[in-house]
């Protein structure tokens, strides 16, 4: 009966990981991942993170019982406070949707479950390059998806005018998958005055935008900064079309593995008062409780104590910084080492991108030299991830890039 099935590759990323686990070079360094890592290349449990796990399990009244559909409510409010900002225009006329979801990934998923149902036909498009998931996400649930021009490989910068002539040019209508900030995979964000142009390109055409949210806090340390273009897109939108947000805890409360995460979805004002926001809270409730019944409650509840804790909040912002302060350095060391070796090219880039990745340019088959020779493993586009880089390797890679570029 299941002769016929065919034997997929397995998922490039994931790859990497067991590669890496196997090799038994003492040299190896993992660029692949994007998971942060301390000075010492381990895994970092954030210190405002353990203590908000402590003060759970210090409370009596702490169990193990189901969360209700759309999950807990301490965190989906205090998360839509993040993103949004208290000020927001939306939360303050009650037209925000908030529901728990596994992870950003989870959040995504649901998104696509409900175009699927309820705006079926849509093209979704996706920035070029994407997340490597991004395409599957969608296309599982019957979309179809096409992308929009991001990345001009010549100049490392963004192609603003491409991305501009899809958006005017796509379908009335159609979905547009943005990254908030931190943008995976080149690390190349738009400006602020690019970022109003490119929403108010989405806005006249009635488009939808979807944020996904996966890096909010990693790109400049700062929640607010980072949720720059969410808080635009949601206020420039808000007659024009519902606004969906994919957020993850992943990696900015390095929640990687609980898989804490929130959609929102930001109703337009005429939606307001009107029997939408019930009507859809129902479906999504409804999609979540035939996939998942209720979403996981631990990691929720270390991420919920988090925001509603003002200390905690305190702590956590400084373990942002101390995240995304040590990546820039990285950045900086990766770079100044390139230099000083002389590596043929310019190396700029690297300082220039945020978040947790850089692009860096390098070639499929320096990619794969680097892995061969060097134990230095990433992506085969070139994409590192700096959160691998460490006092201890960066000269080394460096050296190793060197090495490979000159080959
Ligand atoms: N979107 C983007 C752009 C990402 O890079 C990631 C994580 N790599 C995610 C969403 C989802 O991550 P998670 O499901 O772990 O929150």
């Amino acid at each position: 009966l299941l002769n016929n099935i065919e034997l997929l590759p397995p998922d490039a990323l994931f790859g990497i990981k067991q590669r890496y686990g196997q090799d038994q070079r003492t040299t190896k360094v993992d660029l692949g991942i994007g998971a942060y890592r301390d000075d010492n290349g381990k895994p970092w449990v954030l210190p405002s993170v353990k203590a908000a796990e402590k003060l759970i399990h210090s409370d009596n009244s702490y169990n193990h019982e189901y969360l209700g559909i759309t999950g807990l409510p301490t965190l989906t409010s205090n998360a839509a406070k993040i993103i949004f900002g208290t000020q927001s225009a939306a939360l303050q006329e009650d037209r925000v949707i908030s529901v728990q979801s596994l992870s950003g990934t989870g959040a995504l998923h649901i998104s696509a479950k409900f175009f699927s149902k309820f705006l079926s036909g849509r093209l979704v498009y996706l920035s070029k390059p994407t997340w490597a998931n991004h395409m599957a996400i969608f296309e599982n649930q019957g979309l179809k998806t096409t992308t929009y021009p991001y990345w001009a490989n010549e100049t490392k910068s963004l192609d603003l005018d491409g991305f501009l002539g899809t958006v005017k040019s796509a379908p009335e209508g159609s979905i547009f998958v943005l990254h908030s900030c931190a943008h995976n995979p080149t690390g190349l964000d738009p400006t602020n005055e690019q970022w109003v142009q490119i929403v108010d390109a989405i806005a006249s055409k009635n488009h939808i935008a979807l944020f996904d949210t996966a890096y909010q806090g990693f790109a400049t340390g700062d929640l607010d900064k980072d949720a720059y273009a969410v808080r635009l897109g949601v206020d420039r939108l808000a007659t024009v079309s519902p606004v969906f947000i994919c957020q993850s805890f992943a990696k900015n409360a390095g929640m990687y593995g609980e898989r804490v995460g929130c959609l929102h979805l930001a109703l337009t004002k005429q939606a307001q008062n009107q029997s939408v926001k019930p009507a859809v809270t129902s479906q999504l409730a409804k999609i979540i409780r035939s996939e998942v019944s209720n979403p996981p409650a631990y990691g929720a509840k270390i991420v919920a104590k988090l925001l509603e804790t003002p200390e905690l909040t305190e702590q956590w912002h400084k373990d942002m910084v101390t995240m995304s302060s040590r990546i820039t350095k990285m950045r900086h060391a990766l770079r100044d080492h390139l230099v000083k070796l002389g590596t043929p090219g310019n190396w700029d880039h690297i300082v220039n991108q945020c978040g947790m990745f850089s692009f860096t340019g390098l070639s499929p088959q320096m990619v794969q030299r680097l892995e061969e020779i060097h134990a230095v493993y990433l992506v085969a586009s070139g994409r590192a991830s700096i959160a691998g880089l460490n006092q201890g390797n960066v000269e080394y890679v460096a050296k190793a890039i060197d090495e490979v570029v000159r080959f």
